[in-house]
């Protein structure tokens, strides 16, 4: 039987990368594994704080795969919450959402298979000379209107476009990656920095910035 996918794995990178941390799990330092905590304690309090029902489990077969995951909060929208660093969410504003933090809200509304849209919303500590902006983005995956402002930054997509063949590709990936974690593919990126393997893994590192959750 084919392992199931979680949508938080599968939105990853790197493949190879992936499947290693969910056979040996995350490689973390002391600072990483604070702020993880930090940014847990907050994510918990917001999803309490929230309309709608917080960490909504979701399953699906979609063409053979079982995916599944859990949302933030499910309630008008499909809203993921994410905690970064006040640097991270400078970037945000003037880069657009994290690829993997837009696919795991567009991954969960496929699972759902609704037409409800999604927010992806970003939080940070209060620090002065955090933008302020109102602007429609292009994304990979359709249009988002982007509201920022101070600590917090939110990505509304009222009609995205659909993601099923992406994560239906994805999570088969990730099944033969679990199989073979040799022959897997490997894409260095920001997950390298906790990756199992990247002692041994010989790929050009590239880390950008650290995401708290
Ligand atoms: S170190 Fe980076 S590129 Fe290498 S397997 Fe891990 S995540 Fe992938």
């Amino acid at each position: 039987m084919s392992p199931k996918i979680y949508v938080t794995d599968s939105v990853l990178p790197c493949p190879r990368g992936a499947a290693a941390r969910r056979l040996m799990g995350m490689k973390l330092t002391f600072d990483m594994k604070i702020a993880m905590l930090f940014g847990n304690a907050i994510h918990s309090y917001l999803k309490k704080k929230a309309r709608g029902h917080a960490e909504f489990p979701v399953r699906a077969d979609i063409n053979g795969v079982t995916v599944s995951g859990r949302i933030d909060v499910l309630g008008r929208n499909v809203t993921e919450l994410k905690v970064i660093s006040p640097s991270h969410m400078q970037w945000i504003v003037k880069n657009g959402p994290e690829e993997h933090h837009l696919l795991q809200a567009l991954f969960y509304r496929e699972i759902l298979h609704t037409d409800k849209p999604v927010s992806l919303v970003y939080l940070t500590m209060p620090e002065k000379g955090l933008p302020r902006e109102r602007e429609i983005i292009d994304t990979p995956y359709g249009t988002a209107t982007m509201h920022a402002r101070g600590p917090v930054t939110i990505f509304t997509m009222e009609s995205p476009k659909s993601v099923k063949n992406l994560l239906v590709e994805r999570a088969r990936e990730l099944i033969n990656a679990l199989n073979d974690l040799n022959s897997a593919r490997i894409v260095p990126s920001w997950q390298c920095a906790s990756c199992p393997l990247q002692d041994k893994c010989p790929a050009l590192r590239e880390v950008g910035p650290f995401v708290i959750i």
